[in-house]
């Protein structure tokens, strides 16, 4: 047994680094990567470690909140992926072509990175599982399949907008 577990009486005593003592393991607080499952510090020491270190632990927190926002961003590429991008733009780039409309090859990711997550249509922040993209000027009137006139919206924006096209037609 490493040093920093005893156990006597069937009970586990685990090793503070902080009070550098052993204690009765329910005075640790679990930590699934840590010694044995739990804190390297008891719970009293943890408590006295973070009042000591309260600005720094707030700085750091800042700065993990701001660097968690881009790697949330990395995630939702990952999550929807080329594939479905690569589904969207080939299918609309296919009915342009058939509609005789000006084309050129628009890559949907780069609408994806210049837009983000935002809806063009009601300026709200858009569910990941809710992206779609809409030729801002319809093909019916007038719009081309270009870069500059695709722009990604909510999927329920999109449809909402498609029936006033309808409508109109
Ligand atoms: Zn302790
Ligand atoms: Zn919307």
């Amino acid at each position: 047994m490493s040093r920093d577990k005893i156990i006597i009486h069937d009970e586990s005593y685990l090793w503070c680094n902080g009070c550098e003592q052993y204690k009765h393991v329910t005075c640790f607080a679990h930590k699934i990567d840590g010694p044995h499952g739990y804190n390297s510090r008891c719970k009293k020491c943890r408590k006295e470690y973070n009042d000591r270190h309260k600005e720094q632990i707030k700085v750091y927190q800042t700065q993990y909140d701001i660097d968690s926002k881009d790697s949330k961003k990395e995630y939702y590429y990952v999550r929807f992926e080329q594939k479905r991008f690569d589904y969207m733009q080939t299918s609309a780039y296919n009915k342009a072509v058939k509609l005789g409309v000006k084309v050129e090859f628009v890559n949907y990711r780069e609408i994806f990175e210049r837009d983000g997550l935002t809806c063009y249509l009601c300026e709200q922040y858009i569910d990941p599982n809710d992206i779609s993209f809409d030729h801002v000027i319809p093909f019916s009137k007038g719009g081309n399949h270009t870069k500059s006139n695709i722009k990604i919206c909510h999927l329920s924006c999109n449809k909402l907008k498609g029936s006033d096209i309808l409508w109109e037609g």
